[in-house]
Parts: C-alpha cells; sequence; structure tokens
C-alpha cells in the first residue's frame, strides 16, 4: 500500500474517453485497482498529475479496499446465503451446483455456475417478496429481474420492472427484504420525494439500518477466490 505522499507502486490503468470531459480517477472498491480516465486531448502528463493531486484520497480507498479483501478472505470457503451459513465444496469434474445440506457442491472454482446458482436463489427468494410488497401497497408489478450491480442494489421503472442485484442473497435477509420495500414503493413514488421516505419508513423501520449496512459492507457481496484450476 503507498504512503499518501508516493504514487509509485500503484496498480493504475490509464484509459482515454472521447466522452470524458475533465480527468477522472477511480478506486475499485475490492481490487483497489486505481483507473484514470483522461479526456482524448489531455496530455498523458495529466494522469500523473492527477494520481498526484488525489493521493491522500487514493491511499484512503486502498486501505478500504485491502480490509474489504481481508474480510472476504477470512470467509474462507463459507459464503452465506440467505442468512443461511453453507461450505463450498470443489468437486473435480463437476458442472452444476448442488446443495447438500449445508455443502454446496461446486465446479472447481466454483466459476459462472455458482454465479447462475446464486441468482436462481436471489430470484427465487426476492420475487415473492416484491410480489407481497407490491400488492399490500395496491400497485401493480410487471416484473422481477436479477442483475449484476455492484452497488446499484435494486431499481425500479416506470413500467413497474423492478431489477435486484443477484448479490443481495449474500446479504442477510433483513437487509434484502429492506431493499425491497425500497423498490416497492417506488411503484407508488417514482423518486426520493419526502413522501417516498415517508412510506418506506411506515412499512420498513429497518431502511436506515439497512443503507447503512449497505455502505459498510456491501462491496464484500463478491464471491471467493476459490482456487483457480490447473
Ligand atoms: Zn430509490
Amino acid at each position: 500500500m503507498p504512503t499518501p505522499d508516493s504514487t509509485d507502486d500503484l496498480d493504475v490503468e490509464v484509459v482515454r474517453s472521447a466522452r470524458a470531459r475533465r480527468v477522472a480517477v477511480r478506486v475499485d472498491r475490492v481490487t483497489g485497482r486505481v483507473r484514470v480516465t483522461l479526456p482524448e486531448r489531455a496530455a498523458a502528463a495529466e494522469a500523473d498529475r492527477a494520481l498526484y493531486r488525489h493521493r491522500r484520497w487514493i491511499a484512503a480507498r486502498l486501505a478500504e479496499a485491502a480490509e474489504i479483501r481481508a474480510q472476504v478472505e477470512a470467509r474462507g470457503d463459507r459464503l452465506s446465503v440467505w442468512g443461511e451459513e453453507l461450505r463450498l465444496v470443489e468437486e473435480p469434474g463437476r458442472q452444476r451446483v448442488h446443495r447438500r445440506g449445508d455443502d454446496l457442491l461446486v465446479p472447481p472454482g466454483g466459476g459462472p455456475a455458482l454465479e447462475r446458482w446464486l441468482r436462481a436463489q436471489a430470484r427465487a427468494r426476492l420475487t415473492p417478496l416484491t410480489e407481497q410488497a407490491a400488492a399490500a401497497l395496491g400497485r401493480p408489478l410487471a416484473r422481477v429481474s436479477i442483475g449484476d450491480a455492484k452497488t446499484r442494489w435494486g431499481s425500479c421503472t416506470a413500467k413497474g420492472t423492478i431489477t435486484f442485484s443477484w448479490r443481495l442473497v449474500l446479504a442477510p435477509p433483513w437487509v434484502a427484504e429492506a431493499i425491497v420495500w425500497h423498490e416497492a414503493c417506488h411503484l407508488v413514488h417514482l423518486n426520493h420525494s419526502t413522501r417516498f421516505w415517508t412510506l418506506l419508513r411506515r412499512h420498513e423501520p429497518r431502511t436506515d439500518a439497512a443503507r447503512a449496512w449497505l455502505r459498510g459492507s456491501g462491496a464484500t457481496l463478491v464471491l471467493p477466490a476459490l482456487a483457480p484450476t490447473t
């Protein structure tokens, strides 16, 4: 990890973007990889200047990312799925994920099969909850879809389609339930007005606690880094 006054040993990727209007620095919340986006015509040295200018902010983000990785690593082969602690067991030759008691049998490395299984779990848990919330609010729900967002846990369209990140299935159920209510209340108010928050807090008093939980721990809702197969 760099000291606040050094940007020498950073893992930096510099990209050019025709759409960028100014230099932007981003740090991945988990990997700690730094990305500098430069407008098409900016001098290359602008990237270094931006890294230097933001060095203290970058150091703080890197420390957070290291903490997230430490938390994910401490989990080892355990994965909490809708509040149940499962143990991941890699089986050579296995293609599909299969749950046996508290063991989750997965292909070596976990891979796309594990994510597919978790998406199905998310769909099975979140869909009926969303239907119930919509019914309680007396609003039609077009459909529930499952996406892969890392920080946008849910969204709702004017046509009544609600999308959740499958990663919510890795969060404590009460956190996921609070997001269900949040999106369902958007079926009534498609904005974050005072009336929206009043309605939401009446149905879901844990709203603020859930938002705080996701702010602090949302970045840990990632798959464990199982040993790659050789
Ligand atoms: Zn919202």
